[in-house]
């Protein structure tokens, strides 16, 4: 059967929000019974996000297969349910690569090595990839950036080539931009779109549906008027408002037919017959985001982290916390507190009404003693706490100082002369100077403690969990963190390498050397998560600093007034 192709472009300005509209449509279409899948293009010359700064690009999310992915492929997963890979984000970095080793090989038969045909056909090869595997109905691709970039030339043309060989009953063009709205004209202006859908026609592409955000109702007459200048049905220009939750994004969707224009241009009736869906079952959607809008009580959870002032940073942790918060009726407000301004001396006062403390993961010496710190105070007033990767490595940290009384324990990442590196470098890592793609990635398997906490979080006995790191918790020193208390309770069997301490002793105490936030989806939240939540909530109850629902949560949704449950 022919897979669908839809292409997902931006325009005007970037940051309006193409991920989520790609994972909107997705889950739309996924909920009339297609098998959806979401890829991203970006436009940069990185092989991948691995080796750039949060500051730069936000957070680096890892799938399964341990690619190291725009944060994108986060909503993707989230909001679709279903794994993404390698072949879900290629970046021109990677493209280039590619070409250029086999221009290297010689496969190229002595032919001038060109953008036009090389590398479009390598885009083109990546666009169809995921549709060979016959595992999808259908393909969302959405290019980053924003039509005309200089950068983003080779997709459009990719696209245009696809659109002509593929014919436009498989293949649509959805265009994202901005309306503004203009005080000093009290109006919406068409203005911007309309160049914005001209520079795409410069390239041979004529979107078929526009998505506008804006940040007020849609007017009927500005609403034609971009229609008949854009050259696209009226009822094809969709109003993408403001919206207080990402997550009420499907529904908005929904209301305004998007899948069903979708659904028609590509001829799905046709093609799929009765395995397609009159219209989209979201009522488990629904029951989630009554969950999320309705929550009993705020429940505060100190994030501690180095990267905090960039709010995509972790964007997966923030994400995991709204959707293990719904799950337990709660609203989690997430404080983000920087590692380096956290001293014994003022950690009561920054963390001391926290229900929950979390470390985060992260690379640096940066902030590191704040870190310890937090943990410290966590684990002497038997504070909930939830250590992922770097975080788990500082709880490490801690306890041989504090615990064990090897005061100058450290990770050989932070003092390589450290007498007692409790935490250090994997064997196979010492060999390796390269940055990019080097770290150990991916999902890995770890058994589990019998009779433990995280056992019981699970219910299960075996578990796959994704990583990036380099250094691992030193196998040779485990032996004195075991005689203080500490338990190992998830270890990769076929490494023996530790991936989860506990403190049985405290309430909630628990270390992860994965990464249980990329494994977090709607309805779906990481077991770690939900049962971080639960007791940070146990605990707030019980020490009475439950709060009061606030934030915009609290206001009723019009599309949850409407929804039918
Ligand atoms: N810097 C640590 C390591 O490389 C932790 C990495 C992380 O937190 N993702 O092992």
């Amino acid at each position: 059967m022919q897979t669908k192709y839809i292409f997902v472009t931006g325009g005007v300005t970037s940051s309006l929000g193409k991920g989520i509209i790609c994972a909107s449509l997705g889950r739309l279409l996924e909920n009339r019974g297609l098998r959806v899948t979401i890829q991203k293009f970006d436009p940069y010359i990185n092989v991948d996000p691995g080796t750039m700064n949060p500051y730069e690009h936000g957070e680096v999310y890892v799938t399964d297969d341990g690619a190291e992915t725009d944060l994108d492929l986060g909503h993707y997963e989230r909001f679709l349910g279903v794994p993404t890979s390698q072949a879900n984000n290629v970046t021109t970095g990677r493209v280039y690569l590619e070409v250029i080793n086999k221009e290297r090989s010689g496969a190229y038969l002595g032919k001038t090595v060109q953008v036009v045909p090389h590398i479009i056909d390598e885009i083109k090869h990546w666009m169809l990839k995921l549709g060979e595997t016959g595992d999808y109905d259908v393909i969302i691709t959405e290019i980053g950036g924003t039509a005309g970039d200089i950068e983003g030339q080779p997709y459009l043309e990719a696209i245009r080539q696809l659109r002509y060989e593929l014919g436009i009953r498989n293949t649509l063009n959805i265009h994202l931009t901005l309306v503004p709205y203009l005080e000093a004209a009290g109006e919406l202006k068409s203005k911007p779109t309309q160049h914005s859908v001209k520079t795409l026609l410069g390239f041979g592409l004529q979107p078929d549906i526009l998505v506008c955000r804006m940040d007020r109702p849609l007017p009927e007459d500005v609403k034609r008027k971009l229609a008949l200048f854009c050259n696209v049905e009226p009822r094809a220009v969709i109003a993408s408002l403001d919206a207080e939750s990402i997550y009420e994004v499907p529904l908005l969707m929904k209301e305004q037919g998007l899948d069903t224009i979708v659904v028609e241009r590509l001829r799905m009736e046709e093609d799929f017959g009765a395995k397609l869906l009159a219209t989209p079952d979201m009522d488990g959607w629904v029951r989630f985001l009554r969950q999320l809008k309705e929550p009993a009580g705020t429940v505060r959870i100190a994030l501690v982290g180095k990267y905090v002032e960039h709010q995509d940073a972790y964007k997966s942790i923030s994400e995991s916390f709204i959707l293990a918060g719904a799950m337990n009726g709660v609203e989690v407000q997430l404080d983000q507190i920087l590692s380096e301004n956290i001293t014994q001396k003022n950690v009561k006062k920054l963390l001391g009404d926290a229900a929950g403390i979390l470390v985060a993961p992260g690379f640096g010496g940066r902030g590191i003693e704040g870190k310890i710190e937090a943990i410290r105070y966590a684990r002497e007033n038997d504070i909930p706490f939830f250590g992922i990767c770097l975080g788990m490595q500082c709880a490490v940290i801690e306890f041989a100082r504090n615990a064990c009384g090897w005061d100058t324990a450290h990770s050989t990442e932070f003092d390589a002369d450290t007498a007692y590196p409790v935490i250090d470098l994997m064997e196979e890592q010492k060999k390796i100077s390269a940055k990019g793609g080097t770290m150990r990635l991916g999902a890995y398997t770890c058994e589990l403690q019998e009779g433990s906490k995280a056992h019981a979080i699970y219910g299960r006995k075996t578990v796959k969990e994704r990583h990036r790191h380099r250094y691992e918790l030193n196998n040779n020193l485990r032996y004195k963190l075991a005689e203080q208390g500490m338990a190992f309770t998830g270890v990769n069997p076929k490494r023996d390498l530790v991936e989860i301490i506990e403190l049985p002793n405290l309430r909630h105490f628990i270390g992860v050397q994965f990464h249980p936030e990329y494994k977090s989806s709607v309805g779906n939240p990481h077991p770690l998560f939900n049962s971080f939540v639960r007791a940070c909530v146990a605990y707030a109850t019980e020490t009475d600093s439950m709060q009061e629902p606030k934030g915009p949560n609290r206001k009723k949704s019009r599309h949850l007034a409407s929804a039918k449950m």
